[in-house]
């Protein structure tokens, strides 16, 4: 294991430094980051136990991990990069005169495509109640014929996961939401190599059953290119069904405590009541009902949702229509 700090100008807001951890030699080359969110730290962890793991058990190929490219809004504990309050994940390639979120975003993507890494995994946690899953991105930017090639690429390494794949919005959502200007979704759209988001964990915390799930999916990965074959434990659970596609989340019209009715990774149907927004007397206020049929992946990490709040983040079939579920 080499250990050196990428170094980061962000302008009036000082400097940072990014520890790189790094195994391996010739071969294929994967570029493992984590920590993008401030608070969404599984990654980080999930890097130290791949860092010993491969140890002795690398194939062919090189790892270049950077635990956390957000470790200011790490010691905040919050998403965004302290500094300007911006998202690092929606600002790729960044600008190295921008803002500091965009300096930094662009070193960061200086470094990348430097490297050149046949494949990239961005580590995220989502919510206390979640399922494990990984982000397969669109390549909305590419030409359809080579479109067709990297899409089919980027959803052969999400499966190597082994854990719940689900697409992105679709295509319209996708650049409304400037997931192309995420670090996945930049590399599948800018460099045109495959990259996949893996979401385990809540966020604030480590918890280490979520750090187990993604060194299990990191390493299907590793697995699947040659790279490393690193002891992968027991398969974590899998949501049966799909193909599945993010889809918009569901908002409650009320505000009030917010009381989830079916459990993260369990589907539903159209019309089931999922959860409820209930007064603290207990009077139900909204009952939150789906459009149509999906699965929860994500509750919102809250007892208390505002009007208009968002409650829960769902999947439905990725040849389903557009509208999601409701309140
Ligand atoms: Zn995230």
């Amino acid at each position: 294991m080499r250990h050196r700090t990428l170094h980061a100008e962000l302008g009036a807001s000082g400097a940072i430094s990014l520890p790189v951890l790094e195994v391996g030699s010739a071969g294929p080359l994967v570029v493992i980051t984590g920590n993008i969110h401030g608070d969404e730290a599984t990654g980080i962890v999930a890097c130290h136990r791949l860092a010993a793991a491969l140890h002795g058990n690398m194939g062919h190929g090189r790892v270049v991990m950077l635990p956390s490219l957000n470790p200011a809004g790490l010691a905040q504990m919050v998403r965004v990069v302290p500094m300007d309050g911006a998202d690092l994940n929606r600002v790729f390639p960044g600008s190295v005169t921008g803002t500091a979120t965009q300096r930094l975003a662009a070193r960061i993507w200086q470094e990348l495509v430097r490297l050149s890494p046949a494949a990239v995994i961005d580590l995220h946690a989502d919510s206390a109640l979640s399922i494990p899953y990984v982000i397969a991105d669109r390549p909305v930017d590419l030409p359809v014929d080579e479109r067709i090639g990297l899409e089919a690429r980027v959803l052969e390494m999400a499966v190597a996961t082994g854990i719940t794949v689900v697409h992105e919005y679709p295509d319209d959502e996708y650049r409304r939401y400037a997931l192309d200007r995420s670090l996945a979704g930049a590399v599948v759209n800018r460099l045109r190599r495959p990259a996949v988001t893996i979401e385990a964990g809540g966020r604030r915390l480590i918890d280490a059953a979520a750090v187990d799930t993604m060194v299990y999916a990191v390493a299907g990965v590793l697995a699947w290119l040659g790279v490393a074959t690193v002891p992968r434990g027991s398969p974590p659970a899998r949501v049966a069904g799909g193909p599945w596609r993010r889809a918009n989340a569901i908002r409650s019209r009320e505000a009030g405590v917010l009381v989830p009715l079916v459990s993260p990774g369990a589907r539903f149907e159209a019309g089931e009541v999922i959860g409820e927004v209930r007064t603290v007397a207990g009077e139900v206020r909204e009952r939150l009902t789906a459009r149509e049929s999906g699965m929860v992946i994500a509750w919102a990490d809250t007892a208390w949702v505002a009007a208009g709040g968002g409650v829960a983040t769902i999947a439905v079939a990725e040849h389903s229509g557009r509208s999601g579920a409701g309140g």
